[in-house]
């Protein structure tokens, strides 16, 4: 029997990625703001149509560094979300930064806005909410609060590449954002990240720290890293942006299957695409009530049993996890929706099939 695996990575045409990377050969050129580089963050800014895009060479060292460039004492509290890959709350840490949790909305799974004032002290300098499958925050509400207690907005859009909100890109709003183009993601480099960002300012001082903090020939002003990407990744970037609104429009039919099929089976919950959002499909969670008969753990493994591989994903929480559980801040809706979510296999190739293989063995239970 064939495994079912939660995502397989999109691969371009084979010719058409050998072709790309001749150039790398007729150049010599790798890394460093390769031509390739260059090409890609052109390409990019025109598929969002945002301003400013500084690339990395993944999504978590994108998100250190644009922690770093805010420059916050160290000591200071970030406001941030439980439910999300520990690659979030290890950014704000290994700034030297203290993460404080805030719990979710149980519908969207993003950070519950109402919560977050209560979390304020004089010590907060940022907030760092998740847009969590792709689901949007409440960006407005957000702007708000962080303009009234003079905080910055991080966004960790690592899986919302594509995804606009009232017509603009996700990572329209806020100080920064950042995009994961890891294998898994809805669009690859490979590895690969980037930061989106309003302020043309902040591209140059992005440039210097993901080349550790060179700023001139003989001169270092900050103390960087090396997180730029190459020329492979790049070419693979340019290859799969090709081929991306054809991924997406066959993740959205696969998708609407899930939801038809799954739409008569009690105790199973999914979401719908929030309102003015357009979503990029990236992930497909449920959500198991108690009304299902199994608990997750049990569809879990149930689904094991046929070879379809699903993933507790965000289980567990971060601030479960031992470097984290002393942080402030109370997260029972987090806690539950985790023990309760299971994502299930989505990808561009998964096959209509499949799905419905998938959610038959969800109907029967057994
Ligand atoms: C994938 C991911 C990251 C990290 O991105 P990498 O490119 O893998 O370094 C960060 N946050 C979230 C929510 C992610 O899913």
């Amino acid at each position: 029997m064939n495994k079912i695996m939660v995502t397989e990575a999109s691969l371009p045409n084979f010719e058409k990625y050998c072709e790309k990377i001749k150039l790398v050969w007729d150049n010599h050129w790798l890394t460093n703001n390769g031509i390739l580089h260059n090409e890609l963050t052109e390409k990019i800014k025109e598929y969002l149509k945002i301003d400013n895009i500084t690339l990395f060479t993944n999504g978590h060292l994108s998100l250190e560094m644009g922690l770093q460039l805010m420059n916050f004492p160290r000591g200071s509290e970030v406001i941030t979300t439980p439910f999300t890959f520990v690659s979030t709350t290890h950014a704000i840490a290994r700034n030297g930064l203290i993460p404080v949790f805030c719990d979710i909305n149980p519908d969207d799974y993003t950070m519950d806005v109402k919560k977050i004032e209560s979390l304020i002290t004089d010590k907060t300098v940022a907030i760092m909410p998740v847009h969590v499958y792709g689901h949007v925050c409440d960006v407005e509400a957000i702007e708000k609060i962080a303009k009234c207690h003079n905080l910055k907005v991080i966004y960790d859009a690592a899986h919302a590449f594509g995804v606009t909100y009232k017509g603009k890109s996700v990572a329209s709003y806020g100080d920064l954002s950042m995009f994961s183009f890891h294998a898994t993601k809805v669009f690859n480099t490979i590895e690969g990240g980037a930061l989106v960002y309003s302020n043309p300012e902040y591209s140059e001082t992005l440039n210097q720290l993901k080349n550790f903090g060179i700023t001139d020939y003989e001169r270092v002003d900050y103390i960087g890293g090396n997180a730029k990407m190459n020329e492979f990744q790049a070419a693979m970037g340019l290859c799969n942006l090709e081929e991306l609104n054809d991924n997406i429009t066959k993740r959205r039919k696969l998708v609407e299957l899930y939801n038809e099929l799954l739409s008569t089976i009690n105790g199973i919950k999914f979401n719908e695409i929030q309102e003015n959002v357009v979503s990029n499909y990236a992930y497909y969670p449920i959500v198991v009530l108690d009304e299902y008969g199994l608990n997750r753990d049990e569809l879990y493994e149930l689904l094991k049993t046929y070879n379809i591989y699903s993933r507790k994903y965000f289980y567990p929480i971060s601030n479960e996890f031992e470097c984290y559980k002393n942080c402030k801040g109370l997260t029972p809706i987090a806690k539950d929706i985790s023990e309760r979510v299971i994502t299930l296999p989505l990808y561009s190739n998964l096959g209509e099939e499949n799905v419905r293989k998938i959610c038959k063995v969800i109907e029967r239970r057994q």
